[in-house]
């Protein structure tokens, strides 16, 4: 946690206010001036684009990308001249399969390469991933990939029904008040962006009420969360027989189950709209109106699904997701190995857009931590003090009884007590201070008998019957 927040958190309401205002007025200026309306002019005219037309303006975009990378990214310039390949040779995307595919340990390792000679480097801004896995990865974005991802977003919102500069309220990742707090206000305002900031870590059976008092009071009609953050409110208010009708909720993050779904349409009145992305920014999918699959957006990135051969999927079948962002030329990333898996679908939309749909991606799934205070912890929200983690390989979360939350570690080899630290306040301001926080060192994670990887696991079931 930088000066900056302990500052925040250690302030008056009023003041907290004030800081989260400024931050919001900075990055409202470098998100949404000039550059914005141009993208998101741009990004209206293509969702109406052909098919053709759409592999036309991704080709056009790859080839600017691949010719860029391969003149000003030392990495690639050795990897594509390793496989005998020169930026000619793409012509297409139906090419990309002669590019060789990145992993997160090949960016681990070649960083400082990866960084286009043609940008400043001091102006590109940092993005952090925890990975699915726990294994997190840096990255780097120049100002205009910022851009493209707010537009992307905005398109999203309006494919839901929100009009710019209405009010919404988020209930995701942000540490929005102490751990402690045991009373109101769980929320401050973002008036720059007229968004209602609600903690996620205090979600529990005492407080939701005025959480619901809050969004129905401030006449919030379109709520965005975690899967699992916006349940547990659902939860409350089906629990209790009420509605709290609003326009949409938007979920994302995490995997959305249809059970999860139906509590929280039923309890608020509206459809869901789910999407997904990634801090690597190189996929976004977001679900229209008509709600037949997630539409993979061309304009955004390029996304192939492939097998574990690296060959190509048949339509309808899973496969790995490998993905090329066609924005980001300060740090491109060029066939990209997801973690995630999903399938193309064949359909075509009802609702005019011509960008394909996927099916549901298998991601996350992960156990909700239930602290001794009876709040609910979502795994995403444990993610964030993972990010800043690098010397971390791997990690993984598991609570055993009510009271311990082990935390398992396959180190770096720079890893310090200063990492530990840090995670470890990071946890803390997250779960406070009723549990006890093992953090252990392991050579390897243990996987499921099917092979699969839980990052959060709890012998703690909660318990939503509220
Ligand atoms: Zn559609």
């Amino acid at each position: 946690m930088g000066v900056l927040e302990k500052a925040y958190l250690s302030s008056p309401v009023f003041l907290q206010s004030v800081i989260l205002n400024a931050k919001a007025l900075e990055l409202y200026f470098e998100r949404y001036g000039r550059k914005f309306e141009q993208v998101y002019e741009e990004f209206n005219r293509n969702q109406y684009l052909s098919p053709a037309e759409l592999v036309e303006y991704q080709s056009r975009k790859l080839r600017q990308l691949v010719a860029h990378a391969y003149h000003t990214v030392p990495y690639y310039n050795r990897v594509f001249k390793a496989h005998g390949v020169k930026p000619a040779d793409i012509d297409s995307i139906e090419d990309l399969h002669k590019l060789p595919v990145l992993t997160k340990q090949d960016i681990n390792t070649h960083f400082n390469d990866m960084i286009s000679t043609a940008v400043n480097r001091k102006k590109l801004r940092k993005g952090h991933t925890s990975g699915t896995t726990g294994t997190p990865l840096n990255l780097l974005y120049d100002i205009h990939t910022c851009v493209v991802h707010h537009v992307a977003d905005r398109r999203q919102k309006e494919w839901a029904g929100m009009q710019w500069g209405q009010v919404y309220a988020s209930l995701q990742g942000r540490v929005i008040c102490p751990p402690a707090q045991s009373k109101p206000p769980f929320w401050r305002k973002n008036y720059i962006n007229n968004q209602l900031f609600l903690s996620s870590f205090h979600l529990k059976k005492d407080y939701l009420q005025s959480y619901v008092d809050k969004l129905h009071g401030d006449g919030i009609e379109f709520l965005e969360g975690y899967p699992s953050t916006v349940y547990t409110l659902a939860s409350f208010l089906n629990a209790s027989g009420h509605q709290l009708p609003l326009k949409a909720v938007l979920t994302s993050s995490e995997t959305l189950f249809d059970w999860q779904r139906s509590a929280i349409e039923r309890a608020f009145d509206c459809r869901v709209f789910d999407f997904y992305g990634m801090a690597e920014r190189v996929v976004y999918a977001s679900e229209c109106k008509a709600h037949a699959g997630h539409h993979l957006n061309s304009d955004y990135g390029i996304s192939e699904f492939l097998d574990d051969d690296g060959r190509p999927v048949p339509v309808g079948q899973v496969g790995k997701i490998v993905a090329t962002g066609l924005h980001n030329f300060a740090f491109p990333l060029i066939r990209y190995q997801t973690n995630d898996s999903c399938s193309l679908q064949q359909v075509s939309c009802d609702c005019g857009c011509s960008f394909p749909l996927m099916g549901d991606v298998a991601t996350k799934n992960e156990a909700i931590i239930t602290l001794p205070d009876g709040r609910w912890i979502s795994p995403s929200v444990l993610t964030h003090p993972f990010k800043p983690m690098v010397n971390i390989e791997e990690s993984q979360i598991i609570q055993s009884d009510l009271h311990t939350i082990e935390v398992k570690i396959v180190k770096k080899k720079d890893y310090s007590r200063a990492d530990e630290q840090l995670l470890l306040k990071g946890l803390r301001d997250r779960l406070g201070d009723d549990v006890d926080i093992d953090i252990s060192y392991v050579d390897s994670l243990e996987r499921t008998r099917s092979g699969k990887f839980k990052w959060v696991k709890s012998a703690i079931k909660p318990n939503f019957n509220l």
